[in-house]
């Protein structure tokens, strides 16, 4: 036999190693999801505290100026509202 070369049962078992590994990484991801949306659930219930809300609003802002950037080909001149989504010179709110 070949150096190197494989029997039909070490091929096998090789299927198998393979198998057992891909199981165990599908699993520890299908934990980890769990694990993931469990914190995110439980953070949910949580008060935001002033850095957190600081910080998704000025995820918001960037995501709204992202959009107007796509729209416009260009940064835009003003900031929208973020709740009416007009420019803050012609909102209402
Ligand atoms: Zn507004």
């Amino acid at each position: 036999m070949q150096r190197g070369a494989t029997t039909p049962d070490a091929r096998s078992a090789a299927g198998a190693v393979a198998r057992l590994k891909m199981n165990s990484v599908l699993m520890k991801t299908a934990e980890l999801t769990k694990l993931l949306w469990r914190a995110v659930n439980e953070s949910d219930e949580a008060p935001l505290t002033e850095a957190e809300q600081w910080l998704y609003t000025e995820i918001h802002v960037a995501v709204m100026t992202y959009e107007d950037f796509v729209l416009l080909g260009q940064l835009p001149r003003e900031r929208r509202c973020m709740i009416c989504g007009v420019p803050v010179s012609r909102c209402c709110c």
